[in-house]
């Protein structure tokens, strides 16, 4: 090893994310990030290799948190390591956990740029966990209360794999190789558009699929998209990633009034896109989540309209329960309305389950998250706190 370029500034200048101690933080970082900052330490160019795999191993398949547990790199490397390198998480401000399993995670990655993650127990045998890839939104998709929040920025690839990692310790799901896991699928459908930081949603796919770490399979990782029509293709064959479409309404004028990012992006566009996605099959369908609001999109006329929008795409809809959130003007549907347009949607030969509702009394359901939850005001908490349990006890009769 030759002279450590790093040592450890009180003040970080490269973009490198520093736990509390001011040491560099490496648990969330790719390969290729280890090795540039393994080059920079000191480490002879003949051994980055080695050395890469040992940490990227240590890190993700085994979850460390001390270098004691990396036994087979030498004491000496490992305490010089130790002094500039930590492997410590970002803080975890608030981790809530509802009574029908759902937890969330509020983390703070630096001052100011806090993100939710949520893990769903029992999603199809398994568990998903749904990670934020923005703080804020530029989006003002109006049913979602992220929209509310504004774009603070973009998460890097570090930050968006660290949410992978607290929420394996926080389940005690180390090693990877452990069997029945909970922790198996990821959908991007957290805070923020992932096709509006492509790059780095892709980058942190790679970490979070990689064979050797954390080993999520591709097909087991959604992103979900309000219709960011150039970059679904491009983003289908980089990942090789499960797409979603956050649809909600299928004529262009509904649509535009609830996502004004049709306006932009109109539906026959985003269809295309849907048509042109990588390798789309029969086992590799689109999933087009549908949110259900009383008396704007729920009638069957709206149900024809996405019955003849879906023709020729393989293809399944979500039916999502509208959950309610402070200021909002919505209501969700009846659930006679709902199930009457999901049997619409089935007859049609589209799989449309009725998503249940997860999560409600912790604000964890889809639509619901923002970092700013915490500035909610008591009163409000209670009022939706209440109304969640009460809708809640209709869905559990299932
Ligand atoms: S639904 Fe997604 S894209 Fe739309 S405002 Fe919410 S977080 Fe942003």
């Amino acid at each position: 090893m030759g002279t450590p370029l790093i040592d450890n500034p009180a003040t970080p200048s490269d973009g490198l994310m520093r736990a509390s101690d001011g040491r560099i933080m490496l648990a969330g970082l790719g390969r290729e990030e280890l090795a540039n900052i393994l080059a920079d330490f000191g480490i002879e160019p003949k051994k980055i290799r080695m050395r890469t795999k040992q940490l990227f191993h240590w890190i993700y398949n085994y979850g460390v948190r001390e270098w004691d547990d990396m036994t087979n790199i030498a004491k000496p490397m490992r305490a010089k390591m130790e002094r500039v390198f930590s492997l410590a998480r970002p803080e975890i401000v608030e981790r809530l956990i509802s009574k029908d399993g759902t937890r969330k995670y509020l983390i703070r990655m630096a001052p100011g740029i806090e993100v939710e993650s949520v893990f769903i127990p029992d999603v199809s045998k398994t568990g998903a966990l749904c990670i934020s890839s923005q703080v804020g939104c530029t989006l003002t998709c109006k049913f979602c209360h992220t929209g509310t929040q504004r774009l603070v920025r973009n998460l890097t690839a570090q930050e968006i794999a660290l949410q992978v990692l607290i929420a394996r310790d926080d389940l005690g799901e180390w090693p990877t190789t452990q069997e029945n896991r909970k922790l198996t699928n990821i959908v991007f459908m957290g805070m923020g558009e992932p096709l509006y930081n492509t790059q780095k949603v892709g980058d942190a796919i790679d970490i979070i699929c990689d064979p050797e770490g954390l080993g999520i399979g591709r097909r087991r990782v959604t992103v979900s998209t309000s219709g960011v029509v150039p970059d679904i293709v491009p983003m289908g064959a980089r990942t090789n990633a499960m797409l979603a479409i956050s649809l909600h309404a299928a004529n262009d004028e509904l649509r535009t009034q609830i996502m004004p990012i049709n306006k932009k992006y109109p539906l026959a566009e985003l269809m295309q896109a849907c048509r042109d996605y990588p390798s789309l099959s029969n086992s590799k369908r689109i999933t087009f989540e549908y949110v259900m609001l009383k008396g704007i999109n729920d009638s069957p006329k709206h149900a024809r309209e996405l019955i003849n929008l879906l023709r020729g795409i393989p293809a399944k809809v979500n039916l999502i329960p509208f959950n309610p959130w402070p200021g909002t003007d919505y209501e969700c549907s009846d659930w006679d309305v709902i199930e009457r347009f999901a049997d619409m949607v089935n007859a049609a030969g589209y799989a449309s389950p009725i998503r249940t509702p997860r999560g409600r009394d912790i604000f964890a359901a889809c639509g619901q998250l923002k970092s700013e939850s915490e500035k909610m005001r008591a009163s409000e908490k209670r009022r939706l706190r209440e109304s969640a349990s009460e809708s809640m006890g209709e869905y559990d009769n299932l």
